[in-house]
């Protein structure tokens, strides 16, 4: 079980506060409108109302040595740049910020943020991705480079093996997974055969992806 706060309950801060207590982790949620506390209190550990950008306040929540802390305030840009250089001068050593914007985003990265997130941008990039071709069900980056998709399988690629697909040989592209409804295997090998219907969890570079998904 780790211990994580998530400041800032609005609509990401909410659910991600929520799922993670759902899991099992112990979550200390934070926002500086009563509202908004009052709302999650039977859904987290801890609510606190509280302003995190008030340095002895944000000390008083001893924070110190939760597993990770996120700030999700987006909109008061200054608030949540202001937080997240608290929580990194406090000695937090995870922090966790969510970027409205590219700007906002290189700012919440110099002032020390460990990972900054940005949720609206990454799903727009998703949402696009599965309405260019109907077989791919899912798409993440997950460095500039390369992307990981999930592609249901149609006629092109079906009846045959990984071998003889030679995915990997001819565009760049690694089979990590094939999912038949329940069935799931992991690290499939050159002898093992594709069908239609199946799903394909695929790494490659973007442009290599969308060539074996049409
Ligand atoms: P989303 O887009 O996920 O809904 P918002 O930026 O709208 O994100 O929500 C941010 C939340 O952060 C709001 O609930 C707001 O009350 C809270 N918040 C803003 N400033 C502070 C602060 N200084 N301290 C704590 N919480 C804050």
């Amino acid at each position: 079980m780790k211990q994580f706060a998530v400041i800032g309950l609005g609509r990401f801060g909410s659910s991600l506060a929520k799922t993670l207590y759902s899991m099992g982790h112990q979550v200390l949620a934070v926002d500086i409108s009563h509202e908004n506390t009052q709302r999650m209190m039977d859904d987290v550990t801890h609510c606190v109302q509280a302003d995190t950008t008030d340095e002895e306040v944000l000390k008083s929540l001893g924070l110190r040595n939760f597993d990770a802390v996120v700030v999700s305030i987006g909109q008061d840009m200054q608030a949540s740049i202001l937080t997240t250089v608290l929580l990194k001068e406090m000695g937090v050593s995870f922090v966790i910020a969510k970027a409205n914007s590219a700007l906002h985003g290189k700012v919440l990265e110099r002032v020390g943020a460990d990972k900054v997130v940005y949720p609206e941008r990454d799903m727009g990039e998703r949402l696009a991705h599965s309405l260019i071709s109907t077989n791919i069900l899912d798409y993440i980056d997950i460095s500039p480079e390369y992307s990981v998709m999930e592609i249901a399988v149609g006629e092109r690629l079906a009846d045959k093996t990984l071998g003889e697909l030679n995915l990997r040989a001819k565009y760049g592209v690694s089979v990590m997974v094939i999912k038949n409804n329940d069935k799931i295997q992991v690290a499939p090998g050159a002898g093992d055969w594709v069908r239609e219907g199946d799903v394909l969890v695929v790494i490659g570079k973007p442009a290599a992806l969308q060539k074996i998904a049409l």
